[in-house]
């Protein structure tokens, strides 16, 4: 396993998350759940326990040392992401619990801007959290929502796109990578598209954040969001990008401390970005780790880990398809390392099951993504999802495992 052909050291890579060398039911654990969170590796949680032992303080606030430094720690970690996402300045990256909170916080900041006759573009493979913050948004608003379909492969029916906007069309949102299926999506010429009738662009770049770079300004986008759980971080830290004219035409999304500049009873007047977007005490630890899990990816390097990652999609696939009625949804020839599959006459939730018993994690269900399920008119399926971090003797062993699974419910 110690040289994969892209020139990844996975056999060192794995040294460096300390979890992979658990057993689950006396079984080697081979985790394969990336989609839904990633593991952490030692250089990461090595900077929460260094912030927790030698300088958690509050931040911006203090005149103290320890404040200080827990400041410029979080601050240098937001400037991380802006450099990494090439955004224009610092302030355009705002702090957030994650994806959800991300897109909710964009969805309540487009209410002042929208009314009835309004229209929205969803696509018909979001996460539900991108399409319920924007229903909700619809009925606060008057504005309706319009679904761009998908076809079998589970592909944006692209044609269909270009055919529902529209001078009324204010908002578009997609997926950079849907979390269910792994189709990338071709978010350059939606957001193109959109921008010539003047509608605003969010993309959701949970999924596309633990594959590749996503570059704001070349793309252009007007909002883009990722959770730092997914990119080797911690839980509970996320980000929002927003172009800065938006961010200042927006409404703040909570009120309290840190989002103002100064409060009387009669009138409270907010501060700047991103501050304003940034009420409460944060996650500071969470912020920091965030950066070092950034930086963590890019020391390995985003061209070896998507050459890494095709050439396991690729050896998982032929494999997977070589068990005896399985089907693979999501057939897209421009997808990340993720594989959702069903095995006839099985439900996904039995194998999933089983499957943990034989030491191996994978998701089961409808992966918050309804909608793509009722496409294919399926209960759920079975996800796995590879990281770079996993071996092609953990594909050998999944596909060991389903096959032991089936022969024991069939
Ligand atoms: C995981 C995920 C989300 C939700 O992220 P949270 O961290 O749970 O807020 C949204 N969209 C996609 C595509 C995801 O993969």
């Amino acid at each position: 396993m110690a040289e994969a052909k892209s020139g990844l050291n996975i056999t060192a890579i794995r040294d460096d998350f300390p979890i992979l060398k658990r057993e689950i039911h006396g079984r080697p654990l081979v985790y394969l759940d990336n989609a839904a969170t990633s593991q952490t590796p030692t250089q990461v949680i090595d900077v929460i326990v260094d912030y927790y032992s030698r300088y958690n303080a509050n931040i911006h606030r203090g005149v103290h040392t320890l404040s200080q430094e827990a400041t410029e720690a979080y601050e240098g970690a937001r400037i991380k992401l802006q450099e990494h996402f090439n955004a224009r300045k610092p302030y355009e990256i705002i702090f957030t619990s994650g994806t959800t909170h991300s897109i909710n916080l964009v969805a309540n900041g487009f209410v002042p801007f929208l009314e009835q006759g309004d229209e929205l573009l969803v696509s018909a493979m979001e996460h539900h959290s991108n399409i319920v913050p924007w229903q909700m948004l619809c009925e606060k608003t008057g504005a309706s929502l319009k679904v761009i379909p998908m076809n079998a492969d589970g592909e944006l029916v692209m044609e269909t796109f270009h055919s529902l906007l529209n001078e009324n069309t204010k908002l578009v949102f997609c997926n950079h990578v849907s979390n269910a299926l792994g189709t990338v999506n071709p978010i350059e010429e939606i957001i193109h598209a959109a921008h010539a009738v003047g509608a605003a662009v969010l993309i959701d770049g949970a999924q596309a954040a633990p594959h590749m770079v996503a570059d704001v300004q070349a793309l252009d986008v007007d909002f883009y969001t990722i959770s730092g759980h997914k990119v080797c971080g911690p839980t509970g830290i996320g980000m929002l990008y927003g172009k800065e004219e938006w961010l200042n035409k927006m409404p703040p999304y909570q009120g309290g401390g840190e989002m103002i500049s100064e409060v009387t009873f009669e009138k409270t007047t907010y501060a700047g970005l991103p501050h304003k977007f940034e009420a409460g005490t944060p996650n500071i630890c969470g912020g920091i780790a965030f950066g070092a899990a950034i930086d963590y990816l890019n020391g390995i390097g985003f061209d070896a880990i998507a050459a890494y990652e095709k050439e396991l999609l690729e050896y998982a696939t032929e494999r997977l398809l070589s068990i005896e009625g399985l089907k693979i949804y999501g057939t897209s020839k421009n997808k990340t390392s993720v594989i959702s599959f069903n095995v006839k006459g099985i439900h996904p939730y039995d194998i999933g099951t089983l499957l943990d018993k034989m030491g191996v994690a994978v998701r089961t269900g409808h992966h918050c993504a309804q909608p793509i399920m009722d496409f294919y008119q399926i209960p759920g399926t079975v996800r796995a999802s590879f990281s770079f971090y996993n071996s092609r003797e953990e594909v050998d062993i999944l596909v060991e495992c389903i096959q032991r699974a089936v022969q024991m419910l069939s």
